[in-house]
């Protein structure tokens, strides 16, 4: 996937070409993020959101005192893709996070729309950041799964839930019926806020639920026998993770984080 089709570099803005943030390698996916308050960008010109952009950096240095704007991009309403930070470099936006995901903002707040143009840029930025040259994993996380905030806003993280973000940029956009209200995507439970993964192998209730969910689906362990669901997640668990996320497109690490627990309730079982 080339870079972003609709791609502002901090240069471009007037900003120096690298931020003086610290280097990091961040490598674990991407995280939503929005603006606690809405901002109607949607319905302005882009101009707007490079206003917003500028406005926003001002803010983090010169009254939060960071080194520079605290997020690593901006998708925005009019499908563009505004470098903050940048690649390869640590943020200040997911407090835990900020060495191993990347940060965008979709610099709205939790009544404002997200148009199909806006999941696009998303789309193509986590596409692009998927290359070789970071080759970061494919997933997408809202700031909430990290820290207690109301971040990404309910819209935007029933999106990062139904898989919305992860599709290819030119897939369809399915409607979200707009902000506000309504009960989560789909038909997963809710995903359980911890990481299904081995060494160590540990056991756990929602081990066991997956476990039970992708035995239900057909899966069998090595020696063609019925899944085990014990509850513990070991080798034969990763083994079976690993083989669904590559038959369903999903980034292949072996380990069952919100994308992968999704799909293994909402995907067609092929
Ligand atoms: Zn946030
Ligand atoms: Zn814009």
């Amino acid at each position: 996937m080339p870079q972003p089709s609709r791609l502002v570099w901090r240069s471009d803005l007037g900003w120096s070409s690298y931020s003086p943030a610290a280097d990091a390698d961040p490598k674990q996916g991407l995280v939503i993020h929005y603006d606690s308050a809405d901002q109607n960008l949607a319905n302005k010109s882009h101009s707007a959101c490079i206003d917003y952009w500028n406005a926003t950096r001002d803010y983090h240095v010169n009254s939060n005192g960071w080194v520079d704007i605290g997020y690593s991009f901006l998708a925005c309403a009019h499908g563009y893709v505004i470098e903050g930070r940048g690649p390869f470099k640590q943020q200040a936006a997911q407090r835990g996070a900020n060495d191993t995901h990347y940060s965008a903002t979709l610099a709205l707040g939790p009544n404002d729309p997200i148009p199909d143009e806006q999941v696009r840029a998303v789309r193509e930025l986590r596409a692009w950041l998927m290359e070789p040259d970071t080759s970061i994993s494919g997933d997408v996380y809202g700031h909430r799964d990290f820290n207690s905030t109301s971040c990404p806003g309910d819209a935007a993280y029933r999106m990062v839930r139904d898989g919305t973000f992860t599709k290819n940029p030119g897939d369809d956009i399915p409607d979200d019926g707009g902000g506000g209200g309504g009960g989560g995507g789909g038909d997963a439970p809710d995903w359980p806020g911890t990481y299904l993964s081995q060494p160590p192998v540990e056991h756990s209730a929602a081990c066991e639920t997956w476990q039970d969910r992708m035995r239900e689906r057909g899966w069998v362990d090595s020696d063609g026998r019925e899944l085990t669901v014990d509850g513990w997640y070991g080798p034969e668990s990763e083994r079976v993770c690993s083989l669904f996320q590559s038959q369903k497109g999903l980034a292949v690490d072996g380990i069952v984080g919100p994308n992968t627990w999704d799909a293994t309730w909402e995907a067609p079982v092929t």
